[in-house]
């Protein structure tokens, strides 16, 4: 054994001892990089506040991020490369939170929709024009008087029935929107609303398509609530996240919230805490705290404090982020307006101990794109020939050399009662569709060329 390799066995075998005795939870926080920032901001002060991940349906190296611009002189969408250069500016109001779905049908084609709630009192839709990744306005209405200022604004598309929902906040106010597209342009049909107990702001959403949940963070002393996101579900939430002053783990305000989709119902829920500028990691299923990351000075990029919106996707789009990447607004760039910073995936779970799973399976480019699945179980089961195919592989206990092993007392649990979760054999089941191609990506080499004419910005 050579010197080189007796130290690496060295370092593994103390990196596993770790690996074993350190709590998922700890104290200490993890430090991690940005690789990427974006281009600033056409407004000034606080003009950035939410980003959301576009997945390229056959090019993943040609995914975008759309970053929402709320203020006054900037007020609009914008669109940016993976090298964070600017492809499109849309000023078309102050765009607060944004989300995108795929396979949204609208009149006889699918399409790729990018929902956003506008401060100016609406709630307005894009479609995704794959040739070029700009975005064409496909549709805009109005939420009711309860929505003083459009917010929080998420997608959730039900598994059970195939339809797409917008959800929109405002000051503890919940709306549910069903949207259709029937007719070329987006419209919507209010089917479930209520009101979130306390003063505070409501804003950070997200939805989790496989097991039917809208997560609704609360600023203040506020906390995550968790709901079922079906229309028929009970409006009374469930607390999974709590401020420290009523003995959780988080400093308020609690703003962006995002899923990372593992697969067998792995994953995480993550969450900003702008009051002490980290972002802190949940279990996807129970919503147990992992601890937290930030993202200090590094790479000629600076530190991100403050922040607000995120997003996070663990599809492996190539070049230097070939395991997902993580993308949060950060409120003070140094170098001009405010901006959004981008981490790759594998640098936030390898910075964990035990590691956090890097897990490609999952494609969110695949919700929507079959039929829903029947809303009740089956008395017969299907033939072969028509059974649909488990998207996601069983839970892992074999070592698949892809993923990572979940934190051990993530596997070591006793799941939480979920009144709103399926059963697991029901959430998994996406008929097959074709995969996309990967043949067109670029190589790390022409990703990393692009990164310094956009840097520093
Ligand atoms: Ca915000
Ligand atoms: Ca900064
Ligand atoms: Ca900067």
């Amino acid at each position: 054994m050579t010197l080189k390799s007796r130290c690496a066995a060295v370092l593994a075998v103390a990196g596993l001892i770790m690996g074993l005795t350190t709590p998922a939870a700890t104290a200490a926080v993890a430090q991690v990089l940005a690789t990427v920032e974006t281009a600033p901001m056409h407004g000034s002060g606080d003009a950035a506040d939410d980003p959301a991940i576009w997945i390229h349906p056959t090019d993943p190296s040609k995914s975008t991020i759309i970053g929402t611009d709320k203020s006054r002189d900037g007020r609009g969408l914008v669109v940016y490369d993976l090298s964070g250069k600017e492809l499109f500016y849309y000023p078309d109001g102050r765009m607060n939170n944004v989300d995108v779905r795929y396979n949204f049908p609208l009149g006889s084609s699918k399409v790729g929709l990018v929902g956003v709630s506008n401060r100016e009192r609406s709630l307005d839709f894009y479609k995704v024009n794959e040739s070029d990744r700009s975005l064409t306005k496909v549709g805009s209405f109005l939420p009711t008087a309860n929505i003083g200022t459009p917010r929080g604004f998420s997608f959730y598309v039900s598994p059970d029935t195939g339809k797409y929902y917008a959800y929109v906040t405002d000051i503890g106010k919940v709306e549910q929107w069903e949207l259709n597209g029937s007719t070329g342009s987006v419209t919507g049909k209010l089917v479930r609303s209520w009101t979130v107990s306390g003063p505070a702001h409501t804003e950070g959403l997200v939805a989790d398509d496989e097991m039917k949940r809208i997560y609704l963070a609360q600023e203040d002393v506020g906390g995550i609530w968790r709901y079922g996101a079906e229309p028929g579900d009970p409006t009374t939430g469930t607390k999974v996240v709590s401020t420290i002053e009523n003995g959780g783990d988080i400093v308020q305000d609690i703003k962006g919230i995002a899923i990372y989709y593992g697969s067998g119902g792995t994953g995480y829920l993550l969450a900003v805490s702008q009051g002490s500028h980290r972002f802190h990691v949940y279990t996807r299923d129970d919503n147990r705290p992992l601890g937290s990351f930030a993202i200090p000075a590094g790479n000629g990029i600076d530190a991100v404090t403050g922040m607000d919106g995120i997003d996070v996707t663990n599809f492996g789009v190539g070049g230097p982020f070939p395991q997902g990447f993580f993308v949060t607004q950060d409120h003070s760039n140094d170098t001009g307006n405010q901006n959004f910073k981008v981490v790759p995936w594998q640098s936030i779970a390898a910075a964990y101990s035990p590691a956090l799973v890097v897990d490609t399976a999952f494609d969110p480019r695949k919700i929507g794109a079959g039929p829903p699945r029947p809303p009740r179980l089956r008395l017969t089961p299907p033939s072969p020939a028509s059974r649909p195919t488990l998207r996601v592989p069983p839970r892992p206990s074999s070592a698949s050399p892809r993923r990572r092993p979940a934190p051990p007392s993530d596997a070591r649990s006793t799941p939480q009662p979920l009144p709103t979760a399926p059963a697991r054999s029901r959430t998994r089941v996406w008929p097959m569709v074709p995969t996309p191609s990967r043949s067109g990506r670029l190589t790390r080499t022409e990703l990393i060329r692009r990164l310094p004419a956009t840097r520093g910005q």
